[in-house]
């Protein structure tokens, strides 16, 4: 239950977030996290390390009535428990949760909460200044490889780009690897309802097209609104799109000169597209993919988790709040409606069609179906709304 000793003036003064850092090693995690602790202190905010590795229930306990800003490090080390914990931090404590920590481990898997974090948070920063470090690569570092240590020196890890990533140590010197094809990447676009996810997708096609690349767009079939066989946003945006049952539907519509494959609602795909989109950026294509992060419980979507994990490139879109009189430009819930109240939990996680209507909300006015009291009547909602 809350503290009565947060309750009241936390209610009046702030509302709290949760942001979240990823990245290889050496790429500025703890930097990040260090410089907003700083930028805490010199705005006299009163702010914490917490760290409880046993249990993260016991950063909770930790937690000093004062504090504004809770900064969390190694984020992997702890179990799923910290996704409750650090969605509680920020949404019952409110108090600002700065985390940071791998998303994935040195053999390229993921590691410990952070998938779900990067889905949960309302800012998700995934650290690309780090160029990979074999010689003469120019390409994005993401993975972290891990060096075998010789003659008594330790072993030592080093962000590589995914080309350049082997699951085993590898002998300290890199060995000049010629590849045929060119190095792919996998960039995800990610966000709630209303947040430009599929006006995003459609800019960086245009971009493509310009530039001559040939392009295949999917789209899973369940999703009909507005277009059939294009990727459609709210705002009339298209583009042609191959609309298909399953992820083995797309690779068998895959071309081999296809250069680009961008992929719009992929939390409707099954765990199944992960390895897919995996495969084609080490196989040298641009792989781009936009989906809805968070159900309509808030809970992490299908394979969003995962596709977040393994992306090169994260970009996570926030949308205005809806609740009437919110204003908070950082909504990243999408709330479900059915007659205007708050769907409940036990509702299909999918409707198409139907009387159902859908807001975007900040973590504060996200609601699920058993508070429906304190509920308002829904404010008209136009495309407009749409950032
Ligand atoms: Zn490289
Ligand atoms: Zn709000």
């Amino acid at each position: 239950m809350i503290d009565e000793r947060y309750r009241e003036d936390r209610e009046r003064r702030r509302l709290g977030s949760l942001t979240v850092y990823s990245g290889p090693t050496h790429s500025g995690k703890t930097k990040k996290l260090e410089a907003d602790t700083e930028r805490a202190q010199r705005q006299g905010r009163h702010m914490q390390y917490l760290s409880a590795r046993a249990d993260p229930n016991d950063l909770v306990s930790q937690l000093d009535p004062a504090t504004e800003l809770v900064a969390i490090d190694n984020g992997q080390q702890y179990d799923d428990r910290l996704i409750a914990v650090a969605d509680s931090l920020a949404t019952v404590y409110r108090v600002d949760v700065v985390l940071a920590g791998w998303e994935l481990d040195v053999t390229a898997r993921p590691a410990g909460p952070m998938p779900e974090l990067l889905c949960t948070a309302d800012f998700a920063l995934k650290l690309d200044d780090g160029v990979c470090a074999q010689p003469g690569c120019r390409n994005l570092a993401s993975r972290t490889q891990r060096f075998h240590g010789v003659d008594g020196t330790p072993e030592r890890f080093l962000p590589v780009c995914r080309r350049h990533h082997t699951p085993e140590p590898r002998a300290q010197s890199f060995q000049e690897v010629w590849f045929d094809e060119p190095s792919g990447s996998l960039d995800l676009i990610s966000g709630c309802m209303f947040s430009g996810k599929t006006q995003e997708l459609i800019r960086r096609l245009d971009q493509a097209r310009y530039a001559g690349l040939a392009i295949q767009a999917f789209k899973p079939a369940l999703d009909d609104r507005y277009a059939i066989e294009a990727v459609a946003s709210h705002r009339q945006l298209r583009f042609p799109a191959i609309a298909v049952p399953d992820v083995d539907a797309i690779r068998r519509q895959l071309h081999d000169d296809t250069r680009v494959v961008a992929i719009d609602e992929a939390q409707f795909f099954g765990s199944d597209l992960v390895g897919l989109v995996d495969e084609l950026a080490n196989r040298g294509r641009h792989v781009i993919v936009a989906g809805l992060e968070l159900d309509f419980l808030a809970r992490p979507f299908g394979p969003m988790p995962l596709l977040a994990a393994y992306a090169d490139r994260l970009t996570k879109l926030q949308a205005s709040c809806q609740y009437p009189g919110c204003g908070s430009r950082q909504a990243t819930r999408t709330q479900r409606l059915v007659d205007g109240r708050p769907a409940p939990a036990d509702a299909p996680l999918v409707v198409v069609g139907g009387a159902a209507t859908y807001e975007a909300r900040c973590r504060h006015h996200h609601r699920i179906g058993a508070s429906l009291s304190d509920e308002p009547a829904p404010i008209a909602v136009e495309d407009s709304a749409e950032l």
